[in-house]
């Protein structure tokens, strides 16, 4: 079961390196999942989720050559309930420009990223799953390899995102890969709940790293809450020490 929701500062960087689990993953090459003349697709639930998921495997990917397609399902709108700093028509605008900043600082050649936005609504996802599963399936190639929100990632958006990919790649024959983003919080690092037998480590350099901790700096809205509405920033210090590991993890 999941052992702490999304609340509080969950599991933290330094029992995520004392982990037996995480310690003893197998690691695998990106250029295996994603073979020549294959496309990575990523699919985000929020604008964020593509560079803390998969910030580092997207540059492995684009210094590949890899062709990648983006689909920003939601446009992240609703991350500052009450907010009249945040308020949603300022976070439409700012957020995904916010994710094109931050994919420029991945290094990722923009003309060759294809950004395909979904329109749904940010924490209300799962009311429009099949609607979801149509759109990212019109949008599919046989040949592709998806890499989305695990669909047991803790945040009822990525869960559904993850439920809806797999779904759209199983119709058109396509292959797709979860990913944890919120898991690193609310997991233990002996979790069972986790499936450890189905995942793997992509290593990233320290220059991978770095670009994406640079790129991850680009979400400001994300970094800064308001505290006249009572709300701490969405990507805390300690949430980013997780998400800035030298690894990515992906499960097969
Ligand atoms: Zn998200």
């Amino acid at each position: 079961m999941k052992t702490n929701p999304i609340v509080g500062q969950g599991t933290s960087l330094h029992q995520w390196q004392a982990s037996r689990h995480l310690a003893e993953l197998d690691s695998i090459d990106i250029l295996s999942l994603v073979p020549p003349g294959a496309r990575a697709v990523i699919v985000a639930p929020h604008p964020d989720d593509e560079v803390l998921g998969c910030g580092g495997l997207l540059q492995l990917l684009a210094e590949a050559g890899r062709p990648l397609q983006l689909m920003s399902v939601t446009d992240g709108s609703a991350s500052h309930p009450g907010s009249s700093r945040w308020p949603v028509e300022r976070l439409s605008v700012v957020r995904p420009q916010e994710s094109a900043e931050a994919l420029r600082r991945l290094g990722l050649p923009m003309h060759r990223v294809k950004w395909l936005r979904g329109g749904f609504s940010d924490t209300q996802v799962a009311a429009q799953e099949a609607e979801l599963v149509d759109f990212i399936e019109r949008h599919l190639r046989p040949d592709d390899v998806l890499f989305t929100t695990w669909s047991e990632d803790g945040h009822c958006d990525h869960e559904a995102v993850g439920r809806a990919s797999v779904e759209a790649a199983r119709r058109v024959g396509a292959t797709c890969h979860e990913l944890p983003v919120w898991t690193w919080h609310w997991a233990t690092p002996e979790d069972a709940f986790v499936p450890w037998q189905r995942a793997r480590k992509i290593l990233l350099t320290p220059a991978q790293v770095a670009r994406k901790r640079h790129a991850v700096h680009a979400f400001a809205s994300q970094l800064e809450g308001d505290p006249d509405a009572g709300l701490g920033p969405v990507l805390a210090p300690y949430v980013l020490d997780r998400l800035l590991q030298p690894f990515e993890v992906v499960f097969l």
